[in-house]
């Protein structure tokens, strides 16, 4: 959260759209813009930010959309166990993330050395290895916090 580093403009998300041969619509904009702004927003919240601005888009629609950006590669999707999907727009680097047990706060996790050192398992059993997907669980601060006093 409060992630600044990409000021990405609406003509940003149209050329990412154009990039994965998506046709450019209102929608498609508005939710690659609400998932770069709020990365880890489940889909209610990014349904919220959309429709606060498009009034007249479904909630459907938001489904379609979020569906059709992650499967172009605009879009990651994460489901830690337990919880709603969550989105984000960093994608293509096999990051991870850190998950807080009691308010469902998240966080990234870079790999420890490297770009994706995650992926050199220690036994690949014969598979050709291309993602891996680590959650570390815990308490954030705040909860830990709540919790020991
Ligand atoms: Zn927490
Ligand atoms: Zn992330």
């Amino acid at each position: 959260m409060g992630d600044t580093r990409n000021v990405s403009t609406t003509s940003d998300f149209e050329r990412m759209l154009r990039e994965v041969t998506l046709r450019v619509t209102r929608p498609r904009v508005a939710v690659l813009a609400a998932v770069h702004d709020r990365p880890h927003s489940d889909t209610e919240s990014i349904i919220n930010v959309v429709r606060a601005e498009l009034r007249q888009v479904s909630h459907q629609a938001v489904y379609d959309v979020l569906r059709a950006l992650t499967t172009a590669g605009l879009l990651r999707r994460i489901q830690p166990l337990g919880s709603v999907a969550r989105y984000e727009a960093r994608v293509g680097d096999n990051h991870h993330h850190v998950v807080c047990r009691s308010c469902g706060a998240m966080a990234d996790v870079d790999c420890a050395v490297g770009t994706t050192p995650c992926l050199t398992a220690s036994d690949d059993h014969g598979f050709v290895i291309d993602e891996a997907e680590v959650i570390y669980w815990g308490w954030c601060p705040d909860c830990s916090t709540a919790h020991s006093s």
